[in-house]
């Protein structure tokens, strides 16, 4: 077995052919190619159809059953054209990542012969028999179907033989059963809301956009090396493992030089991508060992969580061809860095204005902090839910350890627009900061632009942070799908965005003017939200107590981070936008609760097997080794000298033995603990006895198995060290 970790290195250099773009081409070249966007739209359908499929894009207008028909006749042609033998529906479940299932295009005609066929109806709805994904109880399996529904909004594309519709799931009676609804609902209400606020700046806008720019991390590992470490195969993380002698202590890694095999990875990947018409821009090496990272340029919300979804299992693709394989996992390798997906977050109008941008002229700055100061109001009253949106087993891992985010959500401001918002909430009816209608300047708010260029002025711990132009929520985790938080950031902010208006509604319809009702707002709001303004350092213990004082969420426990879903505040706050039902949330919670206790449960499986039948042998064979060695000693020596020379050996004896009873008996009282939490009927309270009774074992057992990885002899360890896999040759 342990000849794997060297057959690894072979493997690398037998690397397969991959498909490369011509040498002389531009990305420009083949950029959408897979993509049945406007261009191919254009050609592909009658001007009539091709109009008005742009309004069902871009005004939500409904298409018909007859032009759905002509559309899907285009599609089919394109894709035929592009070598496609098959169709899916696209859909994002409950579990992360996405669902597909393919039929072809071929269909009998009849007449005992096939033809291919793609009609409207097939286009626009599908009953997948999904009865298996997760729903939280909202379809029994007697009445198991939903079904899922073609979201215009973003383009199909093809992938291998295969063009996939991007759609929504839905149950047979209305309910969301996936990510993707609830998402497109919460667009549409910032969208609303903000459309609404910015009326009082200019009265042209029609719609805002809710932008994403994602940072996607992520871990290389050699296959074969892969293959060797059931804890990955099954887990996506290494469950034991001694911290490499040399990591990331160096700083050496983080923007190094990237090593070539998997430079030939990301120039594959990034191929893909743009043929995806997934806009990736840049790429670098991470803090840790074998870490990297890739992210594009911002897309609308709806499209750029499509598209990293798209990216996630593109990588996992791309990677097979490279013999790597891709680690999204949030934590793969204890004692180094883990990885995180920043979600850059910014609303902008279809006039071409970025709300959260400082702007041009002192109007324009009253806007951008008019939406500054909303959205820290809603990120504030709203910190516990933004938490669990991000929440899971395996974010846990990472939140709270110096490499992240803590796991209290805090918003950094930097020191501009902190002074902005400090001279705003002193100013008062003697000294108003006010802005001039039509012309002239005044006051601090003019000055935000030229301070505002600053990009020395970050802070690197801060779960969300101003970026200068948009909000950074780094909390996100790797595997996660962005949605999630997207969903609860522009709900929050939608809901906030219309108390903000109707406050200053109020005191116009009082006789105040338009400003200074604005500025009445935003003072006391300034003045209400201040407890979640922090430039410090997020890492330190003093922020802990500072912001437990500020009574800022500080719960670490995933099942009871979930929990902040169901507070009352939660529930209005998605019931009156329209984003989710209390039916829903409960629902989904149940999901959230039932998947993290499967995590820890396959876990502490692997843990356990692992424990008993690869390590706990070898170690004990390796002592037979040792007392094999003693023994001989004796047989040679005389028993004075016998004794000094296999102490050595006699201590190892028993450090082993001591070792491998520690590690038997906590296993088995780990699955004792299993057994327990496992006849627990709700949800909830079986996800909390995983957390609180059975997790806490995985680290006293990876305790002593990471002691013996260090003195049982190398050849005799079957599992690949974190040596090996964590640089990649
Ligand atoms: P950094 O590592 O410095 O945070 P990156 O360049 O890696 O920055 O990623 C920044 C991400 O933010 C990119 O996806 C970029 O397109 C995105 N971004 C830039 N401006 C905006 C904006 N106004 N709204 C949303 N995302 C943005
Ligand atoms: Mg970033």
């Amino acid at each position: 077995m342990s000849n794997l970790r060297f057959k690894a290195v072979a493997t690398a250099s037998a690397r397969k052919a991959v498909e490369v773009p011509a040498p002389s081409a531009k990305v420009s070249d083949f950029f959408g190619s897979k993509v049945f966007n406007r261009t191919q739209m254009r050609k592909y359908l009658s001007k009539e159809t091709f109009k008005l499929v742009l309004d069902a894009i871009d005004k939500g207008v409904p298409l018909d059953r007859d032009i759905a028909n002509h559309v899907a006749a285009g599609m089919r042609m394109w894709a035929m054209e592009l070598g496609a033998t098959h169709y899916t529906h696209w859909f994002q479940p409950l579990t992360e990542g996405t669902a597909e299932k393919h039929d072809t295009f071929a269909d009998l005609d009849g007449t005992g012969g096939v033809i291919e066929e793609f009609t409207g109806k097939l286009l626009a709805q599908q009953e997948p028999d999904a009865s298996s994904f997760p729903s939280g109880g909202i379809r029994n399996t007697f009445e198991a179907r939903g079904y899922t529904a073609w979201d215009p909004s973003s383009p199909a594309f093809i992938v291998d033989d295969t063009l996939c519709i991007p759609t929504i799931f839905i149950s047979y009676t209305g309910e969301a059963l996936d990510n993707k609804l609830p998402l497109l609902k919460a667009i549409q209400a910032a969208d609303k809301a903000a459309t609404a606020v910015c009326k009082y700046f200019n009265r042209d806008v029609k719609k805002v956009h809710s932008y994403l720019g994602w940072e996607q991390e992520y871990f290389l590992v050699d296959e074969a090396l892969y293959a060797a470490r059931p804890d990955l195969v099954l887990t996506e993380r290494t469950l034991m493992g001694h911290e490499s002698s040399k990591n990331q202590q160096l700083d050496d890694q983080y923007f190094g030089s990237i090593p070539s095999r998997v430079s030939a990875y990301m120039r594959d990947l990034e191929f893909e991508c743009f043929k995806l018409g997934i806009p990736v821009k840049t790429r670098h090496n991470e803090v840790a060992p074998n870490q990297f990272e890739v992210a594009p340029i911002f897309e609308p919300a709806n499209l750029a969580v499509d598209h990293n979804l798209l990216l996630m299992s593109t990588m996992k693709r791309v990677a097979e061809r490279h013999f790597f394989r891709v680690l999204l996992h949030e934590k793969p390798f204890k004692g180094i860095n883990g990885s995180g997906k920043h979600n850059n977050w910014s609303l902008g109008t279809d006039t071409g204005v970025n709300l959260l941008g400082p702007g041009k002229n002192a109007a324009e700055n009253l806007q951008f902090i008019t939406f500054m100061v909303n959205v820290i109001v809603a990120v504030y009253k709203n910190n516990a839910l933004l938490k669990a949106s991000i929440a899971s087993a395996d974010n846990a891992h990472r939140l709270g350890a110096n490499e992240a985010p803590p796991a209290i959500i805090s918003i950094f401001l930097g020191t501009t627009i902190s002074k902005v918002l400090d001279d705003i909430e002193k100013s008062d009816a003697s000294s108003p900061i006010k802005v001039v209608e039509k012309t002239g300047t005044r006051l601090s708010l003019s000055h935000i632009p030229e301070i505002l260029v600053d990009n020395t002025d970050r802070n690197r711990t801060s779960p969300f942070a101003f970026t200068g132009n948009r909000f950074e929520f780094r909390a996100g985790g790797s595997s996660a799908n962005c949605a999630s938080a997207m969903t609860a950031l522009n709900t929050a902010v939608a809901f906030q965005l219309v108390q903000f208006k109707k406050d200053v509604d109020a005191l116009i319809a009082k006789g105040d003017k338009k400003e200074d009702a604005i500025f009445t707002v935003l003072r006391k709001l300034i003045k209400e939200s201040k407890a979640i303004r922090f430039d410090g350092n997020g890492y330190s213990d003093e922020w802990k107590a500072e912001a437990k004082k500020r009574k800022l969420d500080c719960e670490t426990c995933p099942p009871l981070i979930f929990d902040s879903y169901l507070t009352k505040q939660s529930i209005k706050l998605f019931v009156d936008t329209d984003v989710l039902t209390e039916k829903e949330l409960h629902a989904r919670n149940e999901v959230k609760w039932e998947i993290y206790t499967k995590k820890i449960q396959i876990e502490a499986r692997v843990l356990g097997d692992l424990a008993l039948n690869h390590i706990i042998p070898v170690a004990t064979q390796y002592q037979g080794v040792l007392l094999d060695n003693v023994f001989k000693i004796k047989s040679v020596f005389d028993a004075a000298k016998s004794k000094t020379l296999a102490s050595q050996d006699l201590a190892l004896i028993e450090e082993i033995s001591e070792r491998v009873n520690i590690i038997k008996s906590m296993v088995d009282k780990m699955v004792e603990a299993r057994k327990v939490a496992n006849k627990i009927e709700g949800e909830r309270e079986k996800a909390l006895a995983y957390a609180t009774k059975i997790f806490p074992f995985f680290d006293e057992i990876r305790y002593h198995i990471d002691k013996l990885e260090l003195i049982v002899d190398n050849e005799m360890w079957t599992l690949p060290k974190y040596r090996e896999l964590l640089f990649i040759r």
